[in-house]
């Protein structure tokens, strides 16, 4: 058996268990939801994206299963060769009339969307500026797109506009969370938008935490701001409960997803039946504004008892950082969090910058008032003192 990669392994495993930093897989044996069972034990889940409660909806379900039955399971191809299908215009259709863009091409999900959508849109000639605090998979795009890399620091406008003025490149994109994915604060999306006009820049903006919570009609963070962006990428893998991504934008800049992103173009096809739980989620979602309605109450619940127990929180997204500093402190309170029932994983490093491992929090719609208490009670019994 060869061993090299095998002695590498155990090296890389052992420096990353000594930082408190070795990450374990741990499989839920129940469907995904509020009530959760893992380690044969029944947990209240605070770490889950479903945040309308429609990963375990039977409507998604039937809704996939006749599209199994009618169209199997793999798609066989990617869409460029004979992997196309009726279900992925289909979705791709609902995906831009949920967005009221004129157009939406989907992925194979938000990572695979992010790391296709700036290599399309830009090169070797060209400047990408990427908030500080920006998700992996839009730090992979950047560096997929080999164009030149500008960092500006975390939701300053300011900064960028200096940034920009600076910089020259063919053609230049800004690309930000709407919803920061650790943290749950927005982006100052208008201010960009001002900054983009002025100075002729692009503008990505990465929806995966605000569609289906914000907005007047659960559009995102654009919306909520009336901000227009050249690119909204939004995943239907959290709030809409299933899985894969689209980008939605013009038909033009659609197209050309098509043509040139490399994960659009190098991979298999969506099966269909996850694109027919998409479109069934798109649907559930625009007829049953009463989801996000309560994601908001529970916003509001676990922020005003968070505040009362001094911990700093924002009725502003699903997302609450509970930030404890060094790995190990994060760990250790989850495990005593947990064995008052609440399930809530550790975020450490390199997800989030260092001496910033958190509990991250996040409520759904399907969240009981009951069991949104239980996590505060839990919290106020441990007496949780947070990093400065
Ligand atoms: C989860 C997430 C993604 C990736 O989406 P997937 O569909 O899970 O691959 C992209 N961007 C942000 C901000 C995210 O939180």
């Amino acid at each position: 058996m060869p061993a090299v990669a095998d002695q590498w392994a155990r090296e890389d495993l052992d420096a990353l268990a000594r930082q408190g930093l070795r990450r374990a897989l741990e499989p839920l044996s129940s469907a995904q939801g509020p009530e959760v069972v893992a380690g044969g034990q029944r947990l209240v889940s605070f770490s889950s994206n479903d945040y309308l409660g429609l990963a375990a909806d039977p409507r998604l379900a039937r809704a996939a299963a006749l599209a199994l039955e009618s169209r199997g399971v793999g798609a066989g191809a990617s869409r460029l060769v004979v992997g196309d299908m009726d279900a992925h215009h289909a979705l791709e259709r609902a995906a831009a009339a949920l967005m009221g863009a004129e157009a939406a091409r989907l992925f194979n999900s938000g990572y695979a969307a992010n790391a296709g959508i700036l290599q399309a849109l830009c090169g070797p000639e060209d400047v990408v500026f990427s908030d500080a605090l920006n998700h992996a998979s839009l730090v992979d795009g950047c560096r997929l797109s080999r164009a030149k890399v500008v960092v500006y620091p975390h939701a300053d406008a300011r900064a960028l506009e200096r940034l920009l003025a600076e910089a020259g490149g063919r053609r230049r994109v800004v690309c930000t969370d709407a919803v920061f994915s650790m943290d749950g604060d927005h982006a100052p999306l208008r201010e960009l938008a001002e900054v983009c006009r002025r100075h002729r820049a692009a503008l990505v903006v990465d929806e995966a935490h605000a569609v289906g919570v914000l907005g007047p009609t659960g559009r995102g963070l654009c919306e909520a701001l009336g901000v227009e962006a050249d690119v909204r990428m939004a995943t239907l893998g959290k709030a809409l409960g299933v899985f894969g991504a689209f980008a939605a934008g013009s038909a033009e800049v659609v197209e050309l997803m098509a043509n040139r992103a490399r994960t659009f173009v190098f991979s298999t096809a969506l099966p269909a039946a996850v694109c027919a739980a998409g479109e069934e989620a798109i649907a559930v979602m625009r007829a049953e504004p009463a989801r996000r309605e309560a994601l908001w109450r529970n916003i509001r619940r676990m922020a005003a008892g968070l505040r009362a127990l001094g911990v700093p929180a924002e009725p502003r997204s699903a997302i609450f950082p509970l930030v404890l500093g060094e790995p190990a402190r994060a760990l250790e309170v989850a495990v005593q969090l947990r064995a008052r029932g609440v399930l809530v994983k550790a975020i450490r490093p390199p997800t989030v910058p260092e001496g910033t491992s958190r509990l991250r929090f996040a409520v759904t719609a399907a969240h009981s008032e009951a069991q949104i208490d239980l996590a505060l009670e839990a919290l106020a019994a441990l007496e949780v003192r947070v990093a400065a």
